[in-house]
């Protein structure tokens, strides 16, 4: 019961990239940065084990950036030819690469990555892919001319390669998906059937589907634009009914620190949730007792065998010595809470 798990990436080691930086440049190339890739990922998931997560994930050592390590295996992308679009609703923008002609899948993507992974742990193993919406508004499109149809057509690629991450082993195929929060009329518009698209079938391969909802790392443009937000963050109150109503599994999201409404989650009846405990926008430590909090505040509602404590978001922007204290507090906590039910 209450099954530690992270909302996927992790600090990487300062040999393999500059560290507390997104789309920090690789320091190796070639065999050489997949040897090293190999390393680090050895490395996080010893960090995870050792601070007592119980779902593990590669940390994302293996990309650059959420988004684009799974579009460097597509084909009808140009990377040179760079655009530049105001993504998530113009909230920062962004030079990004250019969809030029139907977008197909060359071959397995992160099946190597995931392979080693599986090879290397006993804990169940989570791995992460961004979600079609979020894909869509992180790119320029110059071939599909709208947005449904280039996120159904990433959907089925993303559906291809999820099938094929789930038969090496993957317990949980986790879909990010930030853009939900943007866009809520086109969740449940589109959003919701491409994601669906991309997680077809999983099941049946015994693997969990997952979905990330967030408001972002805790870089500046984010951090002005949940200023604007209001005291209550209330996206969620539309977009959750149509997610309990889905055949996700799971839901991610943040409750540390967030001003998401506790009760909100009770509209996630029937789903897993992954409760984040852990702000990754402060480099405080949260005590164990805070921990416990956040998780017993989210079990008024979510019954205890569906939810999983976890962290807001991603942690690679963070210093590794913090995230690491993180982890262990978040395990510190859950073991709080543990003993409390046990009790009960
Ligand atoms: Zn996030």
């Amino acid at each position: 019961m209450l099954q530690t798990t992270i909302a996927g990436s992790l600090p990487k080691p300062a040999w393999l990239a500059e560290p507390e930086t997104l789309w920090a440049a690789w320091r190796f190339a070639g065999e050489e940065l997949w040897r090293a890739q190999c390393d680090a990922a050895l490395v996080v998931l010893k960090e995870q084990e050792d601070a007592g997560i119980d779902i593990v994930s590669d940390g994302e050592v293996f990309r650059q950036h959420f988004v684009h390590g799974v579009l460097h295996g597509i084909d009808g992308i140009d990377f040179e030819r760079k655009t530049t679009i105001g993504i998530r609703a113009d909230r920062y923008k962004a030079e990004v690469p250019t969809v030029t002609g139907p977008v197909r899948r060359l071959g397995p993507i992160h099946g190597a990555e995931a392979a080693f992974s599986r090879a290397h742990t006993d804990r169940k193993l989570k791995f992460t892919l961004p979600g079609p919406m979020t894909i869509v508004d992180t790119i320029a499109d110059a071939h599909y001319g709208d947005r449904p149809s280039l996120a159904m057509a990433f959907a089925d690629i993303l559906n291809q390669e999820a099938l094929e991450l789930a038969a090496l082993g993957v317990d949980v195929i986790q879909f990010d998906e930030p853009a939900f929060n943007v866009y809520l009329d086109q969740v449940a518009g589109w959003g919701i059937e491409a994601l669906e698209r991309a997680a077809d079938g999983l099941g049946a391969l015994g693997c969990k589907s997952a979905v990330h909802i967030c408001y972002g790392y805790g870089i500046q443009a984010n951090l002005d634009w949940k200023a604007t937000l209001g005291d209550e963050w209330a996206q969620y109150r539309e977009t959750f009914p149509v997610l309990a109503r889905s055949a996700i599994d799971q839901v991610s999201l943040e409750c540390a620190n967030s001003k998401v409404p506790i009760e909100l989650l009770g509209l996630l009846a029937g789903k897993d949730v992954l409760v984040g405990a852990i702000d990754v926008a402060t480099d405080q430590v949260e005590t164990p007792e805070q921990v416990a909090d956040t998780i017993r505040a989210a079990l008024a509602y979510v019954p205890a065998e569906r939810l999983y404590p976890c962290t807001n978001c991603g942690m690679v922007p963070l210093q590794r010595d913090l995230a690491e204290a993180k982890l262990q507090a978040l395990t510190a906590g859950t073991a709080i809470v543990r003993a409390e039910l046990a009790a009960d």
